[in-house]
């Protein structure tokens, strides 16, 4: 975002120990010792490069009034292919400074050639308002950057579109409103120079896909004026980054991947709580449940928010001013509490110097929350990642960080929080009872090695590229030269529309034959998405797609909003909406589903002896069936209740493996225990696949039988959760033996004996985890590995 600039924060009062003498007295707390890696991350010296010949003095000067002496090196190089006409992403650290190597080009265009412009792209308004901010402190003349977005008033709208120079918007209003209304455009798209998209890893799966399109719909209507923008994005790190922005904007990227910006050294550990004895007393028994199965058997580790609380605790109380980033905001409160408990048991009074940071406070309760920290009267505090979201923390000497937070890039984010100028900090990782958790305390390769996760979309989906066509159509008939600019699947397309009578084919081409315009949601994903409504004020608070609101919206479920919590009271399916009321109980829920499966087609396969690999389409049937209500401090499940909602079709697109059974036998594998075998493999698999693509489980389905009457074989499915498939299982398709070698891994790294969280149990499982095998999992999937090629 803004030009990176050095910490501006004096050293406060209080101890300062070194990095690695405060993590060697929290490690010696505890009986076992829970850290698995202690990576040093050094201290960078940033290497700035000399303004490029190109970027006029007038800029330069701006630039300098802001604080930018000079850029650093990957800004300038990205900066200068752009200005070359190369389409580039820089996908560097946060704080990189990646907002000068899209200003510099855009902007000495724009100073080069008066008539130029330039559309900027923000996944959110309020980034499009920063953003603007910045433009408009550069005062340059002539540029009249303004925001172009849903809140812009009407009367602004005609002046911003005849005299703006540097357009801020976002995909939506691009699909919904510039697009259509191309027309009133076309003097601005006609001297379309560039097209900046900003956080662009935040276009993935089918929102990206749909996305993708627009920006196809947009190519199109710059080339019908004669224009051909440079394309420059900027990403957070993220793995393959030229070839995730090449399938968004369907040009060739050029990736600027090395950072030399500054940063100071951190000390980063990785923690991992210790296995309670199975017959430990702090966790109360599982009541027994009507599906028979044996949670009750399983051993489980201390749970992450407690062991948070007390290392926030302990760094507390060495002075040490310390951020604790923890999921929920119920999650945050538990931790400060027991951090305050810990404290006040040790030192009456010291307590009060811990708080919880809840998101949606006050600006003004945000400034005295960054000053109590700041002054040293606050010491710790136990945040959702809110905080990212508007306070301004600077000067902290350690960050907690409870459970991973998804991706490498939110990781580096919230440990970036550490680190005073000049001095050392302290960055742990605490890892949850799950599986990519528990994998990558003990494979730190995965996090500190090279990027693992890539952005994945997939426009090729005829979920999106069906409705696009249709947008695309209103634009401006479809002919025969679109077909290659919307790719793979573009002609099927067309002709199902023509099929549908939505176009109609005439020799210059499929025209639209309705009067109004297709409705095509951006964010919605095939089903109709459900309005989350607050019963008592009536309050629209969002919308949850049509596919995961069975999950996330059944009755009695837990939904979080911006970190406050709220339960379902009704989910009204025909009217498509979800009633709730502000709640927040001390547990969270967990639906479950039961799943059919049948393959449709197969798309690519690999034959591999007695094991195969397959890639293609399939027919889900599922249905949510119950939830579980679980204790938010310790994980204990209260108890399942039943839910009574109707089953839902999805086409999709899945990667399947099948074993022969004499394979199995071979690897002593017993007949009986083929079921528990696959199934665990299955949770495994579906649990490190965020590893591999940035999606969540929640994202996927599984299903495993140890015979499947369309493969005639024992055989596990991972499919996409999304109609049409979102690019995830494809991708598992594609890094099959690095994924399934990490969940292999994973499976047998886990200190358990039978089976836990950190392992093979699912937290979705609509089988109450059972069966399960453990040893037999790993048989398996030796069995997969030993044939598949790598
Ligand atoms: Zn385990
Ligand atoms: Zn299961």
């Amino acid at each position: 975002m803004e030009p990176s600039s050095a910490a501006t924060v004096s050293a406060g009062p209080g101890l300062q120990p070194a990095p690695a003498d405060l993590l060697r007295r929290l490690r010696a707390r505890g009986a076992g010792d829970p850290v698995t890696h202690v990576e040093r991350v050094p201290a960078r010296a940033g290497v700035p490069a000399p303004w490029p010949p190109w970027a006029p003095p007038e800029l330069r000067a701006a630039f300098a009034r802001r604080g930018v002496v000079a850029p650093w090196q990957h800004q300038a190089e990205a900066a200068s292919l752009a200005y070359d006409g190369g389409h580039v992403v820089v996908a560097t650290g946060t704080a990189s400074g990646k907002s000068l190597a899209y200003q510099l080009p855009a902007l000495a265009t724009l100073l080069a050639d008066p008539r130029a412009t330039v559309l900027y792209l923000a996944p959110t308004k309020a980034l499009a308002a920063d953003q603007l901010r910045a433009v408009a402190a550069l005062e340059l003349e002539g540029v009249r950057p303004a925001c172009y977005d849903g809140d812009t008033p009407r009367a602004e709208r005609e002046w911003i579109r005849k005299h703006s120079r540097f357009v801020l918007t976002n995909p939506d209003m691009l699909h919904h409103g510039i697009l259509p209304g191309h027309a009133q455009w076309s003097g601005f798209l006609r001297r379309l120079a560039y097209v900046v998209i900003d956080e662009c890893h935040t276009y993935r799966g089918v929102f990206g896909s749909h996305v993708a399109h627009v920006l196809r719909r947009l190519r199109r209507q710059c080339a019908r004026f004669g224009a051909t923008p440079v394309f420059v994005l900027a990403s957070a790190t993220s793995g393959d980054p030229s070839t995730a922005a090449g399938r968004l904007t369907g040009l060739p990227v050029t990736a600027i991947t090395e950072d030399a910006s500054p940063r100071g050294g951190v000390t980063f550990a990785l923690w991992e709580p210790p296995l309670l004895p199975a017959d430990s007393g702090s966790i109360s028994p599982v009541p027994p449940q009507p599906t028979g199965d044996h949670d009750d058997l399983r051993q489980v580790r201390r749970s992450a928010l407690r062991e948070t609380a007390d290392l926030l605790a302990d760094t507390v109380a060495e002075g040490v001013r310390t951020l604790a980033f923890v999921r929920s905001r119920k999650g945050a409160e538990v931790v400060a509490a027991n951090a305050r408990r810990a404290l006040d048991d040790a030192v009456p009074g010291l307590g009060g110097r811990v708080a919880a940071y809840r998101g949606g406070y006050l600006r003004e309760e945000r400034r005295e929350l960054e000053r109590a920290l700041l002054h040293g009267d606050l010491l710790g505090l136990a945040s959702t990642n809110a905080l990212e979201l508007g306070v301004d923390l600077v000067g902290l000497d350690a960050v907690l960080i409870c459970g991973y937070p998804g991706t490498r890039a939110s990781l580096w984010q919230q440990a970036g929080r550490a680190g005073r100028s000049g001095q050392e900090a302290l960055a742990v990782l605490v890892a949850r009872d799950d599986p990519l958790d528990t994998y990558l305390v003990h494979h730190p390769e995965a996090i500190f090695g090279a990027p693992v996760e890539a952005t994945v979309l997939d426009p090729a989906n005829p979920y999106v590229l069906a409705p696009q066509l249709a947008c695309a159509a209103v634009e401006a008939p479809l002919t025969p030269a679109d077909l290659a600019l919307f790719g793979d699947g573009a002609k099927e397309a067309i002709d199902q529309l023509v099929e549908a009578g939505a176009l109609r084919q005439r020799p210059t081409g499929w025209y639209w034959r309705h009067r109004e315009r297709p409705e095509v949601d951006l964010r919605g994903e095939g089903g109709a998405p459900v309005a989350v409504v607050e019963s008592a004020t009536g309050r629209l608070l969002g919308t949850v797609d049509g596919g995961s609101s069975h999950f996330l919206l059944h009755p009695g479920a837990v939904y979080l909003h911006q970190g406050v919590s709220y339960v379902v009271d009704e989910l009204d399916l025909a009217d498509g909406c979800a009633l709730v009321h502000i709640e927040e109980p001390d547990w969270s829920t967990h639906a479950r589903d039961v799943t059919d499966l049948s393959v449709v087609s197969v798309r690519s396969y690999v034959d591999a002896g007695p094991v195969g690999m397959f890639l293609g389409e399939v027919d889900v049937t599922s249905q949510v069936v119950s939830y579980q209500r679980r204790r938010i401090a310790t994980g204990e499940v209260i108890d399942t209740r039943p839910l009574d909602l109707p089953t839902r079709e999805l086409r999709t697109v899945a990667v399947w493996f099948t074993l022969s059974p004499q394979s199995l036998t071979a690897a002593g594998v017993q007949a009986a225990d083929v079921p528990g075998a696959l199934h665990a493999a299955e949770h495994a698999a579906i649990g490190l696949l965020p590893l591999m693509a940035t999606c969540d489980r929640w994202d996927i389905g599984g299903l495993s039988t140890a015979l499947h009457p369309d493969t005639e074989a024992p055989t596990v499915f991972v499919y996409d959760g999304h109609p049409g498939g979102a690019g995830f299982a494809e991708r598992a398709y594609g890094t099959a033996s690095a994924w399934l070698r990490a969940t292999r891994d994973a499976i047998a790294e886990c200190g358990c004996e039978t089976g836990c969280p950190s392992c093979v149990q699912s937290p979705k499982c609509g089988n109450g985890n059972n069966p399960l095998s453990k040893p037999d999992a790993i048989r398996v999937l030796d069995v997969v590995l030993a044939n598949l090629p790598a």
